[in-house]
């Protein structure tokens, strides 16, 4: 029989998530020389992308376009998409393991972290993930009662989510109406009637977890004030110290200028609060209606940065009908995949699968998944190629040999078929994407999404 790897036997890999790191991993594997290999891609909607469809905000097109790139793998001869496929629901990890000489992980972080403060499960507080799921029209997060009809909302945490959270919720829904967002989302944001639009920081401006480039956008929104309170701008002596960093000092530049240039009384107002922490959700009759905030002070967190501490003077924002919380993704584990749940996301060194300290024979891990929910999606490029790299070592090293697995080309289809699922080719993805592209120019849009699985089913008429 021929050795794994040869052009009789090609290396059978599994990928199972078709988001920028999955689709990252597959290009430096089909990349590497002297392997023949073949690719499985697996997702659980059935549709590909992952965060580049249900995450990028609806007016960041450009950033989509690395579709592209990811269209032209999946259609390499050597790689099969298998959507509608729910790793722990539709196929357990051991079918997998029987069918395949590799696997690698790019599940991402699909759920989020909590603040851990009273109020937190009233209605009106939800997460960033689910708004941001909301308006992209992933079909997990189409049923969330968003009620837009408040005069204020606050957003805790000041990353990139958050960000976009605070952008759509300020921008001229015709803007968005043009966009790929979802049609409920842009009739929902048309009758909004939120007007002040709380962002809260931990830390301080140095400490901000946003990308320059992302408060500028911001800052630039045509209907809405960005306020900065010049007095939450001053700097202690490690955070001074901590502007050598490039991102932190334009921060600071450009929070100094935004600050400097005040409110111009437009009447939408976007107010960035710095060294506060939500400490309660105050309720009336089971729903969000203020929040109530301490003042923290910085002090050194012994790692060369600072960390955030309660001064014990407390403020209340009034009139908040609506938290989204935006404190980071986290990873949801799978039954059969070991996870660590401290960081929550698959426990791994460097990309190998780790269990109980020792690395999993054959399974390997990339993007959030491997090593949390950081960094932009070309970021993901080189955390891929880094994980192939490792699983291209221990191949060649000899240090897992392959099981003995079921190579037919037609082993997973019919495993599938036994099962009762039915998965989405790329073809038929293909076929969804030019429906959602037409239903789009009917109504003046990028594109229309469907919203829900049955319906992109429905469509593809299985
Ligand atoms: P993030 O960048 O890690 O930001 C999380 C924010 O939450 C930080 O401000 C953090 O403050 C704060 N936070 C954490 N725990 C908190 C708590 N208990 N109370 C109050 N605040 C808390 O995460 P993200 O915004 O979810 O973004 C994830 C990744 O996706 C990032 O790498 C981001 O750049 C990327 N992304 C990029 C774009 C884009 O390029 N347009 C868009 C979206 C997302 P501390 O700093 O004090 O911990």
């Amino acid at each position: 029989m021929s050795a794994p790897g040869t052009p009789e036997r090609p290396l059978c890999v599994a990928i199972i998530g078709s988001g920028p790191s999955g689709f990252y991993a597959a290009d430096a594997l089909l990349k590497a020389t002297g392997l023949s290999v073949r690719v499985d891609l697996f997702d659980r909607l059935p549709t590909p992308y992952g965060l580049v469809r249900g995450g990028v905000a609806p007016d960041h097109q450009k950033i989509k376009a690395v579709t592209a790139v990811y269209e032209k793998l999946a259609l390499d001869p050597r790689v099969r998409f298998f959507g509608n496929v729910k790793l722990g629901a539709d196929v357990t990890v051991e079918e997998l393991r029987a069918r395949y000489d590799k696997l690698i992980y790019a599940v991402g972080c699909e759920s989020d972290r909590h603040m851990g403060i009273p109020g937190e499960d009233l209605k009106g507080s939800f997460s960033a993930t689910e708004f941001v799921g909301w308006y992209n029209g992933h079909p997990d997060h189409q049923d969330h009662p968003f009620d837009l009809s408040c005069e204020a909302v606050a957003i805790v945490g000041i990353g990139n989510v958050a960000i976009d959270v605070a952008r759509i919720l300020a921008q001229d829904p015709e803007v968005l109406a043009k966009t790929d967002m979802a049609a409920h989302a842009v009739e929902a944001l048309r009758a909004s009637r939120i007007r002040r639009i709380y962002l809260l920081g931990r830390r301080g401006p140095a400490q901000a977890a946003f990308s320059p480039k992302e408060i500028e956008e911001l800052s630039e929104v045509p209907r809405a004030d960005f306020v900065v309170r010049p007095d939450e701008l001053t700097l202690d002596a490690v955070s001074k110290a901590g502007l050598t960093d490039a991102t932190a000092k334009k921060n600071y530049e450009d929070l100094t200028a935004l600050a400097a240039r005040g409110a111009v009384s437009k009447d939408h107002k976007i107010l960035l609060r710095l060294c506060v922490s939500p400490v309660e959700l105050i309720g009336r009759d089971g729903r969000v209606t203020a929040v109530k905030l301490e003042r923290n002070a910085l002090v050194p967190d012994g790692r060369g940065s600072v960390k955030s501490t309660g001064t014990g003077a407390f403020e209340t924002l009034d009139g908040v009908g609506q938290v989204f919380r935006s404190v980071g993704y986290r990873g949801i584990p799978v039954a059969g995949i070991p996870f660590d749940e401290k960081a929550g996301h698959i426990a791994n060194d460097a990309g190998r699968v780790i269990d109980a300290g020792r690395p999993l024979p054959g399974e390997y891990v990339v993007g959030w998944a491997k090593r949390g929910p950081s960094g932009l999606i070309g970021t993901n490029r080189a955390d891929s190629v880094a994980t192939v790299q490792a699983l291209l070592d221990d191949f060649k090293d000899g240090k897992f040999p392959s099981r003995e697995i079921d190579t037919a080309l037609d082993a997973v289809p019919a495993l599938l078929a036994q099962k009762g699922v039915k998965p989405v080719s790329f073809a038929q993805w293909k076929k969804l994407d030019a429906l959602e592209l037409e239903r789009g120019r009917g109504v003046g849009k990028i594109r229309e999404k469907f919203a829900r699985v049955p319906d992109m089913l429905a469509a593809l008429g299985a």
